[in-house]
């Protein structure tokens, strides 16, 4: 679950051009407007990141007129992500400590878009647990990385790929059985006359063919299913897609590197990868997170009319990290750009 509110310190407070009665505090990697005076560089705070939905208390009545939600919002010419509270918002027995996670304690919530989707798009609601042995696709925003876990990043090569706001699918050869899993689910082959998105995909790029003449046992594949019906169909593309980002090797319960993913992904054509963003193999150790955010604004590889989501960032080699644990490091940078339109 993604910790929405946590306890967190104010890093840094800069002070906005014109305008005297804000300033834009630094809380980790995000930025963020409060009321002049009302923290000093080091306080703790509580800190709610962008797509938290407050509950409807007296102290929240103000976000009212934006049904409690908070967005990211450009405001004298700087953006701000999330909302800051004074501990005092929190309930007196509580000892406040750094990190904590306070989302449930306050009653925040998560805003899912509205999920008014066609039923066909989740596949069968009779679906059974994600397979164990395959870890499920997620990646970090950079905002929430810092201390010895970016220390580490800084020393990798990455390479960069566009982030696709479609569907997540896992397609697996599990001891020579083929399995097929949405985001959270392994889905059931849908009985007739009724239709599942992951298993249409899997029929129209014939996976499961592909996955057997390749050998490619105890291996799932991950990638995008985007395209019409999903998601609002954000990048306008005429048929529905399937676009790989990773492979993973159940066996080794290690992710293939970036070697073995252009491997498998050779053998799976036509299916593509994700569009891959130069330059490849880059290191970050010089690069500011706010720098790296900026970059993930830009065009869509798939249509180049539309802003892209943003980007994923993935190690090259597989490294050994506590923070990651199958090999594979990774986190995205999301599109301010994209978010200020689409949120
Ligand atoms: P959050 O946790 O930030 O609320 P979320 O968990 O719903 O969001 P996303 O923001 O959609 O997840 O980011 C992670 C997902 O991005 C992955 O599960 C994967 O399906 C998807 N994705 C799309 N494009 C890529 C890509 N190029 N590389 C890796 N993952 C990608
Ligand atoms: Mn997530």
């Amino acid at each position: 679950m993604r910790k929405l509110a946590t306890i967190r310190r104010i890093k840094s407070l800069q002070p906005i051009p014109d305008r005297d009665r804000i300033e834009l505090a630094k809380v980790d990697g995000w930025n963020v407007i409060v009321k002049k005076g009302e923290f000093n560089p080091g306080d703790l705070c509580v800190y709610c990141e962008i797509d938290s939905v407050l509950p409807e208390k007296e102290e929240f009545e103000f976000l009212r007129n934006k049904r409690f939600r908070i967005k990211t919002m450009k405001m004298a010419g700087v953006i701000s992500q999330g909302i800051t509270f004074p501990l005092s918002i929190m309930p007196e027995d509580i000892e406040p400590d750094e990190g904590t996670d306070v989302t449930e304690l306050l009653g925040i919530t998560k805003y899912e878009k509205d999920s008014k989707l066609p039923r066909f798009v989740h596949g069968p609601r009779v679906g059974r647990d994600f397979p164990s042995c395959i870890p499920k696709t997620d990646e970090e925003r950079i905002q929430n990385i810092g201390g010895k876990h970016w220390e580490q990043i800084k020393e990798i090569a990455f390479y960069l790929t566009e982030k696709i706001d479609g569907s997540s699918a896992t397609y697996a050869l599990i001891d020579g059985v083929f399995h097929v899993c949405s985001r959270n689910r392994e889905l059931d082959r849908p009985t007739e006359g009724k239709s599942c998105i992951y298993w249409e995909t899997a029929g129209k790029y014939k996976i499961e063919k592909h996955m057997r003449l390749a050998s490619l046992d105890n291996v799932a594949i991950q990638g995008e299913i985007f395209g019409p019906k999903i998601q609002g169909n954000p990048l306008k593309v005429e048929e529905r897609q399937f676009q790989i980002f990773s492979a993973f090797n159940i066996a080794e319960q290690k992710y293939f590197d970036v070697q073995g993913l252009k491997e498998i992904l050779f053998m799976m054509q036509p299916i593509e990868g994700v569009p891959l963003i130069n330059p490849i193999g880059l290191v970050l150790e010089m690069c500011p997170q706010d720098y790296i955010i900026a970059m993930a604004d830009g065009y869509s590889a798939i249509n180049p009319k539309k802003l892209r989501e943003g980007i994923v960032f993935a190690s090259m080699d597989n490294v050994d990290s506590i923070y990651h644990p199958f090999g594979r490091v990774s986190f995205k940078a999301i599109s301010n750009k994209w978010l200020l339109k689409h949120e």
